[in-house]
């Protein structure tokens, strides 16, 4: 791995310096080639085993932990940090370079009352939806690899340590800006130089004066309403949507207590902390909005070096909305089969607005329809995911649906059928039309029964089995294959709606 440091050479003031904490018996558990073609496909050997665990140095790796505050579950933190993740340096590939952390790697100056570790339930998951949602096509962190170890850890029980390596274009976060905006007192100074090299590394089509801040800020707004858009459309819930697990270049990032939905359900809460659903799916793009209010908050202090108006950033929040609906219709379009979606909906907004909240007649149609739907699963009990793959063995054109026959209320379907028949139109190829479904509807989606089956397995027996096969399933979740039948189920009733608890 050929390390740069831009991070650690450009921002002293920004992290400190500290390394991780040797491990015992590290082995691994997962490893990711996909991610490895990322930074320059480095070979999963015991040198590397022994440099990822954190128990040798690697060679031109920095160590550093990152200082950000962040607003929890609506309350501010004055000062978070990485209170477990320890970043080498930005690791060099052909498509631009990746920081890579060990999460996991043991106490920084962050770790508060924490052990800087991770539990392995933990760090399988996390390695597991990194490279899932890729696959999906989901804006994200990814994941090198997951390595175990013998270190016992404590929780509500004694476990066993683990650590995720992740890869990230960028571990700055909206947290960052806000602890550079609070911990300040009025200076500005840090503050610009964060955002600065955020643009300069990460926007480098933007320049550095009044005009790039404020395409700057839209971008972001306009990335984190295009990361929501794909959560909403496959059925994700994050869960901790905390300003400091929000990417700066709209990235998943940070996964703890998440969930796909098996049953759709609007109001669903995967994080068993979260008492009051602040974080249920349903209340994501809301959140999203609310955490970008708190990202332009921290920037104000750039208003009184007159680089920004608060008018500007207004302006950009104000966008938020239509951008979210145009790629929430455009991945649902692409998932019903509507027609007319080439080019996304910025075709059928020639009035100028496409920044505008304002609805088209065809989008509000659209989002009944869409919203008609998931009502039907909803009521009628039924699997997100499933339902959905049933789309790419529709004959359209006919009157009876192979869809039909999983809804309890029939009246309802065909009422909504009907409406959804005369949506799609004239299908010239079918075939065709049922594989365009097929590619965007997932057969296998991470649900958490099938991580806990391969994780009780690693627990139980030291058998990583289930979890490379799993992962083999959910790097290609679009091909259907008999030997990931199991997969493509919904889950047994012990596994329906899992909650999982916050600690890990
Ligand atoms: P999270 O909920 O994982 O996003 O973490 C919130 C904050 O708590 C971050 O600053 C983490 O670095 C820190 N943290 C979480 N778990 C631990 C741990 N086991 N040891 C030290 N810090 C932790
Ligand atoms: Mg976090
Ligand atoms: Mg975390």
């Amino acid at each position: 791995m050929e390390f740069k440091q831009d991070f650690f050479e450009q921002l002293e003031g920004f992290y400190s310096q500290v390394y991780p904490t040797p491990i015992s018996n590290p082995h691994w558990l997962g490893w990711s080639a996909e991610a490895a073609k990322l930074i320059g496909n480095p070979v999963a050997d015991d040198d590397l085993l022994m440099q990822l665990s954190g128990n040798i140095a690697a060679p031109g790796a920095s160590y550093y932990a990152q200082v950000y505050s962040g607003h929890q579950f609506g309350g501010y933190t004055p000062r978070l940090g990485d209170g477990r993740s320890i970043i080498l340096g930005e690791a060099l590939g052909d498509a631009g370079a990746w920081d890579v952390a060990i999460k996991g790697g043991g106490p920084t100056p962050y770790s508060r009352h924490g052990d800087g570790r991770a539990v392995m339930r933990s760090a399988v998951r996390e390695f597991l939806i990194s490279e899932a949602l890729a696959a999906l096509n989901v804006p994200t962190t990814r994941a090198l690899a997951v390595i175990g170890s013998d270190l016992p850890v404590y929780r509500e029980d004694q476990e066993t340590a683990a650590i995720t390596v992740r890869l990230a274009k960028t571990h700055i976060r909206f947290g960052h800006f806000e602890y550079f905006c609070h911990s300040e007192q009025g200076s500005a100074t840090k503050l610009k130089q964060l955002v600065d090299f955020t643009i300069k590394q990460h926007f480098p089509h933007l320049s550095c004066d009044r005009a790039g801040y404020v395409q700057w800020f839209n971008e972001v707004v306009a990335l984190t309403a295009k990361m929501i858009a794909h959560w909403q459309s496959v059925g994700f819930a994050h869960g901790v949507m905390n300003t400091d697990n929000m990417s700066i270049i709209g990235d998943s990032f940070d996964f703890g207590p998440f969930s796909f939905l098996d049953t759709f359900k609007e109001d669903f809460i995967c994080n068993h902390s979260d008492h009051n659903g602040r974080y249920a799916f349903g209340q994501q793009p809301g959140i999203g909005l609310w955490n970008l209010q708190r990202l332009a908050q921290a920037l104000t202090p750039l208003i009184s070096s007159d680089d920004l108006t608060s008018d500007d950033l207004v302006a950009a929040l104000n966008t938020y909305q239509a951008e979210l609906v145009k790629h929430y219709l455009a991945l649902m379009g692409n998932k019903f089969g509507f027609s007319g979606l080439d080019g996304g909906s910025d075709a059928n907004s020639e009035n100028a607005s496409s920044k505008s909240s304002e609805l088209t007649k065809q989008q509000s149609e659209d989002l009944k329809l869409i919203g008609q739907f998931t009502e039907l699963l909803e009521r009628n009990h039924l699997d997100y995911t499933l339902a959905f793959r049933q789309f790419g063995k529709l004959d359209i054109a006919s009157q009876h649906s192979s869809l039909r026959d999983d809804f309890v209320d029939l009246a309802g379907f065909d009422d909504w059928y009907q409406a959804y028949q005369k949506r799609v139109g004239c299908v010239d190829d079918l075939a065709l039309w049922q594989q365009a479904r097929d590619n965007c509807n997932p057969a296998y989606i991470l649900r958490n029964y099938l991580a806990q089956e391969a994780i009780i397995d690693i627990e139980q027996h030291g058998d990583n089995r289930k979890l490379k096969q799993l992962q083999r399933a959910l790097a290609t979740p679009f091909t259907e294959r008999a030997e990931f039948e199991h997969f493509a189920q919904r889950p047994p009733q012990w596994g329906e709606g899992l909650i999982l608890s916050c600690s890990s």
